[in-house]
């Protein structure tokens, strides 16, 4: 799943390609993937880009009318950009193209979706603000009002395992499984750890950790094509999708702990005092 990174660079992307140009269409490939239907698609036609922003994990495309086209990659999707986009409309049906969004000149992307879980979603609104998943978001890590004591604010009192606080889009923008596995390796922490029960010094670290992994992932996709995004951001982890591998700050082995729809990885080395984490799935299974 595209995180704060690749959509900071997709953003990054889109506005040096696609700013300035006029849109000559916008196309869902299925009703389920357009959120909204006030404005209607086609009310697009014409309007000037102005701007290509970021909320957490949602891309958004400014107007000069006023519109905002707002999209949410979710797990499975992609953002393909093409200098010569076909001309016929996206087909619905078995295609991986969920949208497609054609610019004056020809070029454009389409959004692509793999797998039969279908979550991209896609909405036209005038405020940003009308996006539920926006509007609900908490602040985000790489703004610069985003302080350590911001930090704080947000851990005290919540008796939660840290790597769930990373994780939820309420609480901090941007940060999905991914970057909450590299963040916690970064700042040698138990994803389980209970974030009420941080020191200061604990906060600081995760602090430190948080702002440089997000940071680093973000230059290293800088300036990079949306095309070339997905396998920098595979190869940039170092711990994250790496269970069996050698860590590669201690050299241990990267263990996982798996849950119903997700699994995380730590090195237990750097991470846990050199001490497993329970994975109830795999004792259950040995039992
Ligand atoms: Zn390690």
């Amino acid at each position: 799943m595209p995180e704060l990174p690749e959509v900071e660079s997709l953003a990054a992307f889109l506005r040096a390609h696609a700013v300035g140009h006029a849109i000559a269409r916008a196309d869902a490939a299925s009703f389920s993937v357009l959120k909204t239907f006030d404005p209607p698609l086609d009310s697009l036609t014409g309007h000037v880009i102005t701007e290509v922003g970021r909320h957490g994990k949602f891309l958004d495309i400014s107007s000069d009318q006023g519109l905002h086209l707002i999209m949410h990659l979710a797990r499975a999707g992609w953002l393909r950009w093409r200098d010569e986009l076909p001309t016929a409309p996206p087909k619905p049906g078995k295609s991986p193209i969920a949208f497609r969004l054609r610019l004056d000149d020809g070029s454009g992307f389409d959004l692509t979706e793999a797998g039969t879980r279908k979550r991209l979603a896609v909405y036209l609104v005038r405020d940003p603000a009308e996006v539920p998943g926006v509007a609900t978001l908490g602040p985000d890590p790489m703004a610069a009002e985003f302080t350590e004591q911001t930090l704080a604010d947000l851990l005290a009192g919540r008796r939660t395992q840290v790597k769930g606080v990373l994780r939820d889009q309420h609480i901090i923008a941007g940060i999905g499984n991914a970057y909450s596995d590299e963040v916690l390796h970064a700042a040698k922490m138990s994803p389980f750890k209970i974030a009420s029960s941080m020191t200061p010094a604990d906060v600081a670290t995760l602090y430190d950790a948080i702002k440089t992994t997000l940071a680093e992932a973000v230059e290293r996709s800088a300036g990079l094509a949306a095309a070339d995004l997905k396998s920098e951001k595979k190869s940039g982890l170092r711990v994250h999708g790496k269970a069996g591998q050698d860590c590669p700050v201690c050299g241990d082995t990267i263990k996982e702990v798996s849950f119903a729809d997700s699994a995380l990885q730590y090195c237990p080395t750097c991470q846990t005092g050199g001490k497993p984490l329970a994975d109830r799935r795999l004792s259950r299974l040995l039992k």
